[in-house]
């Protein structure tokens, strides 16, 4: 039976990688050197075995995942990422698990050159949770209170597939296997939009990523913000296995699906062809989907500019994700 220490040691120690990292695993506290002219990003998210993932759920795959949501994090402030912590409740030490869960995680931790730094072991019900570090220059973070009336909206990537996985889980969409493959590897696998994030400081002025559903969490930017919106139902992207279904689903796994990790960000009409340039620069695409007005709330439009009712059957029949 391994001791912590030797768990630690085995699956989350490496040799430093970073410059900024003046200490990492093995003391008491890692040390992080901070660079002048930036602010350091921070954010959290707790991973919880029966909430948010199954028991039985690949743990490369869960590796991946508890990152890319902490990632997700702070590709939507605009931050590059550092260095992270992991805090973990395991019900035992079970090398079958602990070696694949290292491996999702660390190798999409190299990726983005994210270093592991740290964290807490400890036997429990198993939970996860990241803390994790990045860095952008004063004053230059995407925030979700810097929306402006006239801005265009925008979203990268596709949206709702992730949810139509779900619905296949759990049997309330009849989908062929090949369909709930695809699917969920966007449940599992997000990809978190670090590059765009990035790309997008200076272009953009407010963003979020989308964890809860786009109508959710666009929400929070209006809300913060002091504006209202509309958007353009038919010029949503679907992630392409959604594409397939019919247009009341379609439309509600776009809009409140869950766990889809793409930005909404909002820009101003004259940065178009920039956004669309950070968009090609980072290798995502990047789709206009409405825009920022004054009034306030949120506004669903088709495309004849009939306001939808969110509420109506075809969007309630579905309990939240
Ligand atoms: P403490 O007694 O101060 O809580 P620990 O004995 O828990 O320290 O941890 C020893 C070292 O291992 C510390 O540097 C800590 O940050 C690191 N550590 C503990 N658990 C993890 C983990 N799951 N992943 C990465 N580092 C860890
Ligand atoms: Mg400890």
């Amino acid at each position: 039976m391994l001791s912590e220490f030797d768990l630690i040691a085995r699956y989350f120690t490496r040799p430093p990688r970073r410059k900024d990292v003046a200490a990492g695993i093995g003391d008491d506290c890692a040390l992080l050197v901070p660079e002048s002219g930036s602010e350091l990003a921070i954010s959290s998210d707790m991973l919880v075995e029966g909430r948010h993932f199954f028991p039985d759920a690949d743990p490369y795959a869960l590796g991946h995942k508890c990152l890319a949501v902490n990632l997700s994090d702070l590709a939507a402030m605009g931050a590059e990422p550092v260095a992270f912590t992991l805090a973990l409740a395991l019900p035992e030490v079970n090398p079958e698990w602990l070696a694949p869960f290292s491996g999702g995680l660390l190798e999409l931790a190299d990726r983005h050159g994210c270093e592991l730094i740290g964290g807490d072991t400890t036997k429990g019900p198993r939970n996860i949770c990241i803390t994790i570090f990045g860095k952008v220059p004063s004053g230059r973070a995407l925030r979700r209170n810097a929306a402006r009336v006239g801005d265009d909206i925008w979203v990268s990537g596709t949206l709702g597939d992730a949810r139509l996985a779900l619905a296949g889980y759990r049997g309330e969409l009849p989908l062929d296997e090949q369909a709930l493959a695809t699917a969920a590897e966007r449940m599992h696998r997000p990809t978190p939009r670090v590059a765009l994030g990035i790309a997008l400081r200076g272009i953009a002025h407010a963003a979020i990523d989308i964890s809860d559903g786009l109508a959710g969490d666009i929400a929070h930017i209006l809300k913060q913000s002091g504006v209202g919106a509309c958007l353009q139902v038919d010029a949503l992207p679907a992630g392409p296995m959604l594409a397939m279904q019919d247009q009341p689903t379609r439309r509600h796994f776009m809009l409140a699906g869950g766990d889809d990790y793409e930005l909404c960000f909002t820009a101003p009409a004259p940065m178009r062809d920039a956004v669309l340039q950070a968009g090609a620069a980072s290798g995502t695409t990047v789709t206009r989907v409405g825009r920022i007005e004054a009034a306030p709330g949120l506004r669903v439009v088709d495309p004849d500019g009939t306001v939808l009712d969110l509420k109506t059957a075809s969007f309630d029949h579905f309990t939240s994700p």
